[in-house]
């Protein structure tokens, strides 16, 4: 599908192309004007030394950096991007670039809808988190996918980044792909497929780990494909030492449909190897994500090790404490965290990074299971015991902490670190926001005390205050 954009100038520019999810559209000239733009674009965001060349002579800095996208072209990308990034297109290369930018965020946009299970009480939880991680985490929320599960094929992590979000071991045993456990694997996929339904294609196949300290995550990830029918994302922050071998991946994960993938990017070294050993048409599907230090806009999400950090700086004196609405988390899965090593599974959803929740998630349950049909079980008890599709009358019934109150003159207000919540409530229930408050009653007794029915008070209670996520649901235990 072809689409035309037009520029300040009047001049109309043919040619732009829907590529994301529809490959075919991008012949080689186009893939290639895509990749030499992200390409310039990475090396802008990721480095000092080639921002100051640039701003002195373009030419000549694209040239040393060997970079073939004509700096003149995007102009408006890198002077004063802040300016200009959103301005009409002024070139062909420039209205390319943002088309499939736009379509990535699409794509991102419609990964929570194409995440969500079908099973309704976790579709009913699931939603209650999103709206909770919304007003809770604030612009971070809207980041989250809110995945079904993710599932570690191995043990720890080789990279040992200091900022680790998850604070990921060290590199442990690998599931090796054996003819046993590779039925074993399938045999569990399908449960995770009948489980979660169309939605599974939400899920993925790393967490705490990086995938490629896995020798065989490619033949594990057909078997996904497979089954769940749907090539997974991969992100490592190893591409550069697996040369080959992500060439490889990334061919596969085309041929099979994939649509994005990540590489982490953890120093200008690294980068510089990454740029070397794949081209830029190779690369106009996978983001690279620079976390190096000199990075513009470089911050580590304050949560697992990063937290561990601040809070050690903090004791010596080096830092002022942080509040914890500032900290943050990574953790984008409201379902099933499997280990196929450990064989476990646990039940998290996202929160900020704190004292209580290190990992920026909380930890609602744990199990093991040891083959197909005690993952089922252990699948649905969890689902059973942990995801309410409503209040129950003996549920005690509070605000979530990070909220703070006020009585306004229809109802009341809810405030969190990023979102105020107004609540408009009928004649005759005004002190239910107190009784809420005070966080001393269960549901029953709270349709009880007013002077309305009590099944509207429920009514209200449910869709005002449950659904919406304002009514608190940390689990009591941080271990299990
Ligand atoms: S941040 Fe990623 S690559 Fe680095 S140690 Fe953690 S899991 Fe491994």
């Amino acid at each position: 599908m072809k689409n035309t954009s037009t520029s300040e100038t009047g001049e109309k520019h043919q040619d732009i192309r829907q590529i994301f999810r529809q490959r075919e559209n991008a012949d080689a000239e186009y893939r290639n004007d895509i990749g030499q733009t992200k390409r310039f674009l990475e090396r802008f965001v990721a480095d000092p030394a080639f921002r100051e060349a640039l701003s002195d002579d373009p030419a000549e800095a694209a040239q040393r950096w060997g970079l073939q996208c004509d700096p003149e072209e995007i102009r408006q990308f890198w002077e004063a991007p802040g300016r200009n990034l959103c301005a009409p297109a002024k070139t062909l290369a420039v209205a390319r670039y943002r088309a499939y930018v736009e379509e990535k965020g699409a794509f991102i946009t419609s990964y929570r809808g194409m995440a969500r299970p079908e099973e309704a009480r976790w579709q009913a939880w699931r939603d209650r988190q999103i709206f909770r991680c919304e007003s809770h985490l604030g612009p971070k929320g809207h980041l989250l996918v809110h995945a079904p599960f993710c599932i570690e094929l191995g043990k720890g992590c080789s990279l040992g980044c200091w900022f680790c979000a998850v604070s990921s071991e060290k590199l442990g045993e690998q599931l090796a792909y054996t003819p046993d456990q590779a039925r074993w694997w399938r045999e569990c996929l399908e449960v995770l497929q009948e489980v979660t339904g169309e939605g599974a294609r939400g899920g993925y196949c790393y967490w705490s780990n990086d995938p490629l300290d896995n020798p065989d995550y490619e033949q594990f990830m057909v078997d996904f494909h497979d089954i769940i029918d749907f090539f997974p994302q991969t992100t490592t922050a190893q591409a550069d030492r697996h040369i080959d071998r992500v060439r490889n991946l990334l061919k596969l994960a085309e041929e099979k449909g994939g649509v994005i993938d990540r590489f982490s990017v953890l120093t200008l070294p690294q980068l510089n190897r990454i740029h070397e050993a794949f081209d830029p048409a190779e690369l106009a599907f996978v983001e690279c994500v620079p976390q190096n230090k000199e990075a513009l806009g470089a911050g580590y999400v304050v949560a697992g090790r990063a937290l561990e950090r601040a809070k050690r700086r903090v004791a010596q004196g080096k830092a002022e404490p942080t509040p914890e609405h500032e900290n943050s988390t990574i953790a984008c899965v409201s379902g099933f965290y499997l280990n196929m090593v450990d064989r476990r599974v646990q039940l998290i959803t996202p929160c900020n990074a704190s004292d209580r929740w290190p990992l920026g998630h909380w930890l609602l349950d744990e199990g093991t299971f040891t083959d197909a049909s005690s993952l089922r079980r252990l699948l649905k008890r969890m689902i059973a015991d942990n995801m309410k599709v409503s209040l129950s009358a003996d549920d005690e019934v509070a605000f979530r902490s990070d909220l703070s109150y006020e009585a306004a003159e229809q109802g009341f207000e809810v405030t969190s670190a990023f979102r105020r919540h107004t609540v408009k409530l009928p004649e005759g229930l005004g002190a239910l926001g107190e009784a809420i408050l005070s966080g001393r009653h269960t549901m029953a007794e709270l349709a009880m005390g007013t002077e309305r029915p009590m099944e509207e008070t429920f009514y209200l209670v449910q869709n005002l205050l449950y659904d919406r996520g304002l009514l608190n649901e940390e689990p009591v235990r941080s271990e299990l």
